[in-house]
């Protein structure tokens, strides 16, 4: 709650708007309390007194009523008729767009043409057919302005509980035994609930303004009672020649419906769960680079990774998601990259084509080298040019990745053309030959389908697909076969294997599971809180750990055929990357922490074990020693 008034005072015009309004509101209902006159006592000798003479702040009216009283007393009626109105016609419209949506078929056929029978009708002009049919007044004015805003709430809540009746909490709900009104009560209800109150909070305003017209027409308040479209009504014969007598509820109208609309916006702003956390902007199309150490020299490799350092940044605190990783590959080469969920795999591949988020992503030290040049802080066109192109991506699900209203083959081709001027015909030519490249049988069919036409496996080919489409120099795969079943795994992993050999394409790897990275990896880093806690050969490692937390993430990989043995999880949680003690972060879940462990960091240590060179470790009391 003070999360959310904070951010809406954060925007000045809402703030401004809720200031007014709350004034007016504190007045109205103190109106009661104040030492006015009576707003119906008619003093015909003082007719038309002007502000501030005769013991009348506002002057007086046609019939000599003291025009602060009757504004008072109208500001009352009028805010009490609009925000009832919004009230009736809010959960009424909301009720009939819910239950449209939620049954769907014919109950939502028959719902919504009613109420685009409704809609079909010019606004004012069904008001005034209800007002006139049910005869003039106040009571009829507000039934008459909720009636005609019912399909305004319909529509809106009925689109949104579309959408979400077919989602899987939904059918979850329904499985758990849970009767239509406890669906709609307890599953569709919370999440439209934001909806309906942004909508009425934007609409309050607009109602009150439509009561006001009908009073102004003499539909509405009767005489003596009158609100502020009443009091406008009467004043319309002496507009010219007394003209505070309209100036002074018109104005108390405009500022009415200004602040509640400004209030209204920024009650929606602030509402929106995804503003919220985004800080009111959209992500840039590169992460933000602020860099203050020096950055390293280049040393050859095709891609490398250099002492990179990624942040979030959010309000106070600083996620330090990745603390100086170096990573490095050759052509042809495949290195895994292997750690638990949240030790900052993801951020480091996404940093090294400027894909995280910014906000709140910065990046702050370090380098990314394509052939020798820096990536970090380099212009959006280059790094655009890159994207896809020579660097590509696979991610964990290909089915939030593909597009799921084009079909595949147009999406292979928008990935070529997006990079290289070929016509149409040539790109779906290529996209044939990358889905059989891809091993995907009947590839003539398979190209114009849609995503959701195709298994799991199929669609992840498609991925791999469209990361190849333009010969790419280095794929970065982040956990391309966690969704994937084993017999699926096995056949992607033989597929990339066997291309990286046939195209000497440059692999990194990221997965959580050893068994994996045994099978496709030259080399293996493995990371923990953010950074390398040990990197070598694949096979090296896997014989002889050296790290304690790379040995217990190898005693969690079961083995087929390998005799009982109890799986060793590992104790304890990974820690919060808001808050990384100074020395190991590994060392409270670590069997083998000693003293110095958390004092002070401990560096990177490169060097032989077990007689393999090639190998480095971040560790002072390692499994096996270093040489
Ligand atoms: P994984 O190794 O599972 O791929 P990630 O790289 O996705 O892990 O995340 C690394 C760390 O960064 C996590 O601890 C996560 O909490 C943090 N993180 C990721 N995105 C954000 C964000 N937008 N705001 C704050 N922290 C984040
Ligand atoms: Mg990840």
């Amino acid at each position: 709650m003070s999360k959310f008034l904070a951010l809406l005072f954060r925007n000045r015009l809402a703030a401004l708007g809720g200031v007014v309004i709350a004034v007016i509101f504190v007045l109205a209902l103190i109106t009661p309390l104040l030492p006015l006159q009576s707003p119906d006592d008619t003093d015909t000798a003082h007719r038309f007194l002007l502000p501030f003479s005769g013991g009348h702040l506002l002057g007086t009216d046609q019939l000599g009523r003291d025009l602060l009283s009757r504004l008072l007393w109208g500001t009352r009626l009028s805010l009490a008729v609009g925000i009832a109105a919004a009230l009736a016609a809010g959960f009424v419209g909301s009720a009939v767009g819910i239950v449209a949506g939620y049954f769907g078929g014919r109950t939502d056929n028959v719902i919504m043409r009613g109420v685009d029978m409704l809609m079909a009708f010019p606004y004012i002009l069904l008001a005034l057919a209800i007002v006139a049919a049910l005869g003039p007044g106040l009571m009829n004015a507000l039934i008459a302005v909720a009636a005609v805003n019912v399909p305004f709430f319909a529509r809106n809540i009925r689109g949104i509980t579309v959408g979400l009746a077919g989602r899987e909490f939904v059918d979850a709900a329904r499985l758990s035994g849970k009767g239509h009104i406890r669906i709609l009560l307890t599953e569709l209800l919370p999440n439209v609930l934001p909806v309906i109150v942004v909508a009425m909070s934007t609409t309050v305003g607009w109602m009150i303004l439509e009561t006001a017209g009908l009073s102004f027409l003499g539909l509405g308040a009767q005489p003596p009672q009158a609100d502020l479209g009443g009091m406008l009504g009467e004043a319309r014969s002496a507009m010219i020649s007394s003209p505070h007598t309209s100036v002074v509820p018109g104005v108390m109208i405009f500022l009415i419906v200004m602040s509640i609309n400004l209030l209204g916006d920024g009650v929606r702003d602030a509402l929106d769960p995804r503003l919220r956390s985004g800080a009111l902007s959209r992500p840039k199309p590169a992460t933000d680079v602020r860099r203050a150490g020096p950055v390293p020299e280049a040393t050859g490799a095709l891609l490398e990774v250099q002492a990179l350092e990624t942040q979030f940044h959010v309000g106070r605190r600083i996620y330090r998601a990745v603390n100086g990783v170096s990573l490095a590959v050759r052509p042809g080469e495949c290195l895994g990259v292997i750690g638990e969920s949240g030790s900052g795999k993801s951020v480091t591949a996404l940093s090294v084509m400027g894909l995280v988020a910014s906000p709140p992503g910065v990046i702050t030290g370090g380098a990314v080298r394509y052939k020798g040049d820096d990536l970090v802080g380099a212009p959006y066109g280059k790094l655009r040019s890159l994207r896809g192109d020579r660097v590509a991506y696979i991610f964990q699900d290909p089915l939030s990745t593909l597009h799921p209203l084009y079909r595949i083959g147009d999406q292979l081709a928008e990935a070529i053309t997006a990079h290289h001027g070929v016509g149409g015909r040539e790109a779906r030519q290529r996209a044939l030959k990358l889905l059989r490249d891809v091993r995907i049988p009947n590839p003539e069919s398979r190209i114009d389908n849609y995503p959701h036409e195709m298994s799991g496996g199929m669609r992840q080919r498609v991925g791999i697909a469209m990361a190849l489409a333009n010969d790419p120099d280095v794929i970065i795969a982040d956990e391309p076969t966690t969704a994937l079943d084993v017999t699926v795994q096995a056949q992607i992993l033989s597929l990339l294997d066997d291309l990286r050999r046939d195209r000497g394409l440059a692999i990194v790897f990221i997965t959580h599971d050893f068994g994996v990275v045994g099978q496709l990896c030259d080399r293996v880093a493995v990371m923990y809180a953010g950074q390398i806690v040990e990197e070598g050969p694949t096979q090296a490692i896997l014989d002889a750990p050296a790290h304690p937390y790379t040995a217990r993430l190898i005693a969690c990989v079961p083995e087929l055929g390998g005799g009982r043995r109890a799986l060793a999880a590992i104790p304890g949680l990974p820690p919060s990357v808001d808050d990384l003690p100074p020395g190991c972060a590994f060392a409270p879940r670590c069997a083998r922490a000693q003293e110095g462990c958390t004092a002070a960091p401990i560096d990177m240590r490169e060097g032989a074990v077990a007689g393999t060179p090639g190998r480095a470790v971040r560790c002072i009391n390692p499994e096996e020693a270093i040489a």
